[in-house]
């Protein structure tokens, strides 16, 4: 058996990595009163389509839908930040307080082209800061995706930002893009010539040489934005200066999901390949109201965990978790004795591994010495009989006869010496 496409098992050497940079996280989100939620896996389909968009590719190509036995269309999400915004409305959390500093980390599922960091089923960790129109919040938002970032050892990263105004502004820079491009259409690439009807915007997102070239010479979104955007815009470029985080504007920086406005930004990190972007993130005003919530400003990011390991894992030296003890037990006796045992180095927080092999003790001592445990412990009937436990250090196969009454007390003395 197989998993299916795209999807993959997290092993027990990973998930050291995962375990690592959800702590990370929750240590510099929780500094600055970011706190974690869990929204559902499941939602109903009209979340998605109402708040990412009928035009993108998300909702036309990438979610995994189903009728359930109720006869109810459900989708496993594609992202998280329009179940936050659900959730926000539907356990009314704006009754006590307007803002919310949010974080969460789990899986996503899009019908993606399984490809070097790009999953069917990925996984991202993200913040939303709901309730605030201030560009400070903008700022604080962009400098912990660098924090983060840095947590993880990641120091080779670009930052690109842009205003893609509001959505009057957008209305008509899409107007006067379209007609620009209109009169090439024929020299655009399919995906584009599609999107000059349902999604404009994305066409400046394209990879395709021809289609950028005639992009060069089109109408620049900034000529259509306000001064009220660039106030906020600026601000934000101002702010990331004094905290020295390079950035880059990018015009043509647009991003796949409806529901952005003023500020949009993705950091790229090298040695990643063609799927180098690592978040993505934006701010988003009208999503709550547009969802039936109140009037809700909000900005957020979300990081491709997967992406994130692939850097990470070569750059950390995480401290696999490994037993200090193995123990081999033989004979009835020792069998019942053995969790006295146990409940001692439990409370000596040593760790250890049960050899559970009914083999004889030449076969366990083997398994003993090929483990890497530094003391190997036999209680064997003779022992039990006698009221000691064997010790054998496995490095200098130094052998130690220890009385159980002072066993404790020689746990406690040793402990530094396995415990590293
Ligand atoms: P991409 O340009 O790679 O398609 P996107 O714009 O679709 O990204 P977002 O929706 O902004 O991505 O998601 C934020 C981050 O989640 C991405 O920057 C990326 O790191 C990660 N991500 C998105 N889709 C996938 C996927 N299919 N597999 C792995 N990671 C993904
Ligand atoms: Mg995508």
């Amino acid at each position: 058996m197989q998993p299916l496409r795209g999807i993959k098992d997290i092993l027990p050497n990973e998930v050291q990595f995962w375990q690592y940079i959800y702590n990370q996280a929750n240590n510099i989100l929780t500094l600055s009163n970011y706190n974690e939620i869990r929204t559902p896996i499941l939602e109903q389909t009209n979340l998605f389509k109402r708040s990412i968009g009928d035009s993108t590719d998300i909702v036309n190509k990438e979610m995994y839908t189903f009728i359930d036995q109720g006869k109810r269309s459900i989708t496993l999400r594609p992202e998280g930040t329009a179940s936050i915004a659900r959730a926000f409305i539907s356990n009314k959390l704006y009754i006590h307080d307007n803002t919310h500093k949010l974080w969460y980390m789990g899986p996503m599922f899009r019908y993606e082209r399984p490809q070097k960091g790009r999953q069917r089923q990925f996984h991202q960790l993200g913040i939303e800061c709901i309730g605030s129109l201030n560009y400070i919040a903008d700022v604080e938002v962009i400098r912990l995706a660098i924090k983060v970032l840095e947590a993880c050892q990641i120091s080779k990263y670009r930052l690109e930002i842009n205003s893609i105004g509001n959505s009057e502004e957008r209305q008509i820079y899409k107007y006067e893009l379209v007609n620009y491009l209109i009169k090439y259409k024929e020299d655009l690439d399919s995906d584009s010539r599609k999107r000059l009807e349902v999604n404009p915007l994305r066409i400046l997102d394209s990879k395709n040489l021809r289609t950028q070239e005639i992009l060069n010479k089109a109408p620049k979104l900034t000529s259509c934005i306000q001064s009220e955007s660039l106030y906020h815009f600026n601000n934000i470029c101002k702010h990331l200066t004094y905290l020295n985080i390079p950035y880059k504007i990018n015009e043509k920086l647009v991003r796949g999901l409806d529901y952005y406005n003023y500020t949009a930004f993705e950091i790229k990190a090298d040695c990643l390949g063609s799927q180098d972007t690592i978040c993505g993130g934006g701010r988003y005003d009208k999503l709550i109201e547009c969802l039936g919530g109140p009037k809700t400003p909000a900005v957020g990011w979300a990081i491709g965990i997967e992406r994130l390991i692939m850097i990470t894992e070569k750059i950390i030296n995480i401290n696999k978790n490994r037993p200090n003890i193995y123990i081999i037990i033989q004979g009835l006796r020792a069998e019942q004795k053995i969790w006295d045992i146990i409940r001692m180095l439990e409370e000596y927080k040593i760790s250890f591994n049960l050899d559970f092999n009914k083999s004889n003790l030449r076969k366990q001592m083997k398994k003993a010495s090929q483990s890497s445990a530094d003391i190997c412990c036999i209680l064997g009937d003779n022992e039990v009989a006698n009221n000691y436990v064997t010790i054998k250090w496995l490095k200098t196969s130094k052998q130690q006869k220890i009385n159980l009454d002072k066993f404790k007390q020689y746990l406690h003395d040793i402990k530094n010496l396995i415990i590293t």
